[in-house]
């Protein structure tokens, strides 16, 4: 291959929009992958004879004009990916027996909380409004006409909600808006549960999270899994991949960009686009005299978001078996809002959220069900370890697991074909990501929106896409960003985009 025009460094959801949505519009394209497969975090896991995805398969939106739709449409991949909406968002389950279905759309999700906490009737459907509100404002942000110092001037005017609710956490909201702490829980349930908890997690990327998996929650066939090797099959038509292939640095003569260096060659281009953890980024591959200080220690301050621990099942059962109402479960960790940051810090998983995906079965493979059980973690706990102990706490964590989700099935451990337990070393080896961290940067409200990284960095040509820039994590965060950062990627070659 000639100079290509652009080199994408990493293969996860972030990188490999970016790249196919650049081939697509006619650049010539490299894009490098340490690993030897695609996808990055985005993945599935052999267990016994089943392929069993490690994400919950889930992606909010979806909706029309959604840009994900659009994106997906554009690059050719929507009609083979085939998501499918659910009619459920969540059934949420506590300890003691409460458990709350909760369908898709926003009015009747806020008519089956209301009918679960008749006494809260006023303040959930306050609730509700606020929320939708807030994705209005959000909406309508995005593509206002007013002039710019009207905005500034009268943002509390024609934004109140954002106004309002800037700076708090979704702890914080909830714990004004609603009085029944039950209710709290179950309503703090419905955003992420992973990554961070309700007391660090920005309201504003809380509160639209909810209202896009309200409007259209979808399963994606095949898991994230199935997106990634789509995506990798469009980019493969018109631009090239080479997996096994660590970049090992980004050359750079001071501030301007020459391209990238790998264990065998160094290659040239006008733009690389790094889709690698920012951490990894800008501590061991881009020349610290290259960036200003100042951006460094930005970097240095942002905080990553929690790990996990994975269990994967395949059960002996056919899905109707099993006692759950939604194909997506989550068990919050009793009450108290403060106790999701709390159980982290705990030895064991028994006190953390839980949340149970349940996958369809395979084609031909009705009598199994396979379960993908997540519990948030921390790397350093693993990390720690000697192997003996490390095996002791696996043991550990996955009978606790099992026991958890007993309720699903009284004699699941006896049912049970094959498991896995994956643990925050494993997603550390998928993403390279030192911490292992599920969702980039935790979503604080200091880390959220316009205020996580640009896809621009101060090395002029230097691009970042993924979870750790704007918008944020996810399948819909990274494909947003690897669309945008490809979008940036031909403006600065000059080119114009075709859509
Ligand atoms: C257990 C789990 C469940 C999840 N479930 C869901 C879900 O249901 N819905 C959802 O929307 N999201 C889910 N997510 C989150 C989602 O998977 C991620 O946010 C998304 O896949 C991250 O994509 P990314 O582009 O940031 O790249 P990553 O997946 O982080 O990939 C980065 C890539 O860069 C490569 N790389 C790193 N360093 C180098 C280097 N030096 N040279 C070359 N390549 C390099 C890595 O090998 C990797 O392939 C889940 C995540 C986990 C772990």
């Amino acid at each position: 291959m000639a100079e290509p025009d652009v080199i994408v460094v990493g293969g996860g959801i972030g990188g490999l929009t970016c790249a196919a949505f650049l081939a697509r519009q006619g650049l010539e394209v490299l894009l490098l992958e340490r690993d030897d497969r695609l996808g990055g975090l985005a993945r599935s896991v052999k267990v016994g004879d089943r392929l069993i995805p490690a994400n919950w398969a889930r992606s909010e939106g979806f909706y029309e004009d959604d840009p994900k739709v659009r994106i997906l449409e554009h690059l050719g991949v929507l009609s083979r990916l085939a998501p499918e909406a659910t009619g459920t968002v969540c059934e949420v389950r506590s300890d003691d027996g409460l458990r709350v279905v909760v369908p898709a759309g926003p009015e009747p999700a806020c008519d089956a909380l209301v009918e679960a906490f008749p006494e809260e009737e006023r303040r959930l459907r306050r609730v509700f409004t606020t929320l939708a509100r807030l994705t209005l404002e959000v909406e309508r942000l995005g593509d206002d006409t007013r002039s710019a110092v009207l905005r500034v001037l009268g943002f509390p005017l024609f934004y109140p909600t954002l106004f309002r609710h800037r700076g708090r956490t979704a702890a914080e909201y909830l714990d004004s808006a609603v009085r029944l702490p039950r209710a709290r829980a179950v309503l703090a349930a419905l955003g992420p549960a992973y990554g961070s908890s309700p007391t660090d997690h920005g309201f504003t990327a809380w509160g639209l999270s909810i209202t896009a998996a309200l409007r259209r929650p979808v399963r994606l066939p095949g898991g994230g899994r199935r997106l990634a090797q789509l995506l990798g099959e469009v980019l493969r038509e018109r631009g090239t991949v080479r997996t096994r292939t660590p970049v090992t640095g980004v050359l750079t003569d001071g501030r301007r960009l020459l391209g990238v260096r790998t264990a065998d060659e160094e290659l040239r281009a006008r733009v690389v686009v790094l889709n690698v953890p920012a951490r990894v980024a800008f501590g061991s591959l881009v020349p610290r005299e290259a960036v200003h200080a100042g951006y460094l220690q930005r970097i240095a301050q942002l905080r990553p978001s929690a790990s996990a621990c994975v269990l994967l099942l395949a059960v002996r059962a056919p899905r109707a078996a099993l006692d759950a109402r939604a194909d997506y479960l989550v068990f919050p960790p009793g009450d108290d809002l403060a106790a999701h940051a709390r159980a982290l810090d705990e030895e064991s998983v028994a006190g953390r959220p839980l949340t149970a995906a349940l996958h369809g079965p395979e084609a031909g493979a009705d009598e199994v069900t396979l379960v993908t059980a997540t519990v948030p973690d921390r790397l350093a706990r693993w990390a720690a370890l000697d192997p003996d102990a490390r095996a002791a706490l696996a043991v550990e964590t996955r009978a606790t697991l099992l026991a958890r989700l007993a309720p699903l099935l009284p004699d699941l451990e006896r049912r049970l074909e094959a498991d896995r337990l994956l643990t925050p070393l494993d997603l550390a080896e998928w993403s390279g990501d030192p911490d292992g961290s599920l969702f980039g940067w935790e979503p604080t409200p200091e880390q959220s929106g316009s205020r996580r990284l640009e896809a621009r960095t101060p090395v002029d040509g230097l691009l970042l896409a993924g979870a750790w820039t704007q918008p944020g994590a996810g399948y819909g965060g990274t494909l947003l960003s690897g669309f945008l950062t490809g979008l940036q990627a031909a403006m600065h070659l000059g080119r114009r985009v075709r859509m």
